[in-house]
Parts: structure tokens; C-alpha cells; sequence
């Protein structure tokens, strides 16, 4: 039997640059973990099939489930025939834009790696894992990187300053389709994302907290204005910052001390929002 990690990730910066003629977002994003994880387990059975099961009575246990695809991508390609049962236990809240399903089947496919000797380099993971989904690779890597492309060009970066994270999630999902579908290029703002890549570069906490952003906020907060006022909620309580994730609904702040952390969680209702307060990896 093997355990995995799956950490979550945050978006530090998030721009959409174009669109392609596949219909896919050509984006560049600044990337890290956070200490918020998934505990997954693998275990081989000599019965031919999957057997999925997770501590969340409302997601898939079948191929809808990211992890279950991976597997059956990977038992396919390299002719396995025996089987796999998989428990995943949630910790990282679902649609929430902190990649879940994305870092669940990163984990997948480095677990069957080992399980089965498959010998795989980290380059024949990432391809494997950008079939799956576009947050995989990076998932893969599970480091502090500039992300381009579609999420398949990776750049190491380095550490990002130490500090902690407030997650701070509303009772909804969103789904990261959707935020898509309504990306109107005229209108977005950029962030400057090589201003945050050289803030991370001189370790420049404040630096990065000033530069950071997100190119789908405006779009996301126009579709759920709710997801605006945690921000602003976060701002007023005077965190370094306060950025959506990904495509939302989840916006983190980030502060340098952990009693401040814990203070600014527990200023929220928790019948209301899903917080956590934990610390950065980089
Ligand atoms: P991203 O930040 O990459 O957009 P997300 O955090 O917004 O991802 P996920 O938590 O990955 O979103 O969930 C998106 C959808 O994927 C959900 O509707 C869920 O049912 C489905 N899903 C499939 N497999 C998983 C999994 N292992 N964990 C979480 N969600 C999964």
C-alpha cells in the first residue's frame, strides 16, 4: 500500500493572455502549494478493476472522478491487469479553485509509478498528467512556478517568502468552464506577472503581495458578487493581501504572522464560509 500527499495550490498571479483556435486560454500564472492536503491511498488487488471510494458522499467514484481516469489511463497504457482500490481523503474543498482534482491525479500518477515500476521521467508524467487536466503538470512539479501555455510550460521558481494563508470559501462551487466561457479579452486586467516572478526572485514579500493578481476576478465577481466581499471583508481586516484563487470562489490573504492568521479565521462564520488558516510551501 502507498500514501500521497496532494497539496492544494494558489494562484499568486493568474493572466489570461489569448485565446486559441482549440478554444483553450493562453495563460500565464505564478503558482505555489499550500500545507492544505488530500491523504491518498493505493493498494493493488488481484481482481481487474478500480475500486474508488472518498470521504465525500457528493463526488464521482467512477470515471467522472480524476483520479479514477488517471488510473484507467495508466492500467491501459502499459497493459496492467491487475486492479486498484483507491481511497482519497478530502481535505482540499471541491471547485473551489485550489486545483483538487488536479493535485489528486498528479498524485495518482506518481503513486502508480512506484507501485508498478513504470520507470516514468518527469517529462513522460507531465504528458500523461496534461491529458488529464491543464493544472496537472504543475501539480507534477509541486513547487513555486511560473506557469505558461496551457499550464504545460513549467519554470522553476524559487521559494516564495515564508508566510501564512487565510482560504476563505464560500458554501458554492464555480465551475472553472464557466468563468471561462465569460473571459471578454478587451476588458481584463493584466497583472504584471513578471513583477511577481522577480519579487519571488529577491524574496521580496511585500514586493509580491503589491504585484500580485488575477486576471479573473472582475468575472467571477461579477457572476458572484459574494466572492467580492470576502475580499474585501479580508482587505478591511488589513491582510498584505487578498487575492481570488484560480476561478474562484475561494480567496486566500496572506500575513506574515500566525496569530494574525488565526485572528483573521476566526472573524468568519464558519455556518457560512469553509477557512482554514495554514502556511505557504513555495
Ligand atoms: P481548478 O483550480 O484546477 O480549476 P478546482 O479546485 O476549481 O480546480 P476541483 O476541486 O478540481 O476544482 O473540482 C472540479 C470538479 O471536478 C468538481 O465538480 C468535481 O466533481 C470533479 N472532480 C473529479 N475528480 C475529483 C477529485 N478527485 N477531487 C475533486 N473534484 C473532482
Amino acid at each position: 500500500m502507498i500514501t500521497e500527499k496532494a497539496h492544494a495550490k494558489i494562484n499568486l498571479a493568474l493572466d489570461v493572455i489569448g485565446k486559441r483556435p482549440d478554444n483553450y486560454h493562453d495563460l500565464r500564472m505564478v503558482m505555489t502549494t499550500i500545507d492544505l492536503y488530500d491523504r491518498l491511498t493505493f493498494e493493488v488487488i488481484s481482481e481487474d478493476k478500480i475500486i474508488l471510494s472518498t470521504n465525500r458522499y457528493y463526488l464521482p467514484n467512477d470515471d467522472r472522478n480524476l483520479v479514477y481516469k488517471t488510473a484507467k489511463l495508466i492500467k491501459d497504457m502499459y497493459a496492467i491487469n491487475v486492479g486498484l482500490k483507491i481511497h482519497i481523503h478530502k481535505s482540499i474543498p471541491v471547485a473551489a479553485g485550489l486545483a483538487g482534482g488536479s493535485t489528486d491525479a498528479a498524485s495518482t500518477i506518481k503513486a502508480l509509478n512506484q507501485l508498478f515500476q513504470l520507470n516514468m521521467d518527469m517529462d513522460k508524467m507531465m504528458e500523461i498528467g496534461k491529458q488529464i487536466g491543464s493544472d496537472v503538470p504543475f501539480c507534477l512539479y509541486g513547487k513555486t512556478a511560473l506557469v505558461e501555455g496551457v499550464g504545460d510550460i513549467i519554470t522553476p521558481l524559487p521559494y516564495v517568502p515564508r508566510c501564512w494563508v487565510v482560504l476563505v470559501k464560500p458554501h458554492f462551487g464555480v465551475s472553472t468552464k464557466e468563468i471561462f466561457q465569460n473571459v471578454k479579452l478587451e476588458g481584463i486586467n493584466h497583472p504584471d506577472v513578471d513583477q511577481v516572478v522577480n519579487a519571488i526572485k529577491n524574496n521580496d514579500y511585500y514586493g509580491m503581495c503589491q504585484h500580485a493578481g488575477n486576471s479573473l476576478e472582475s468575472i467571477t465577481f461579477t457572476l458572484y458578487p459574494e466572492v467580492e466581499r470576502i475580499k474585501q471583508k479580508l482587505l478591511s481586516l488589513g491582510v498584505d493581501l487578498a487575492l481570488m484563487s484560480g476561478s474562484g470562489p475561494t480567496v486566500y490573504a496572506l500575513v506574515l504572522n500566525e496569530e494574525r492568521a488565526k485572528r483573521i479565521k476566526n472573524s468568519f462564520d464558519k455556518k457560512r464560509y469553509e477557512v482554514y488558516a495554514v502556511r505557504i510551501r513555495g
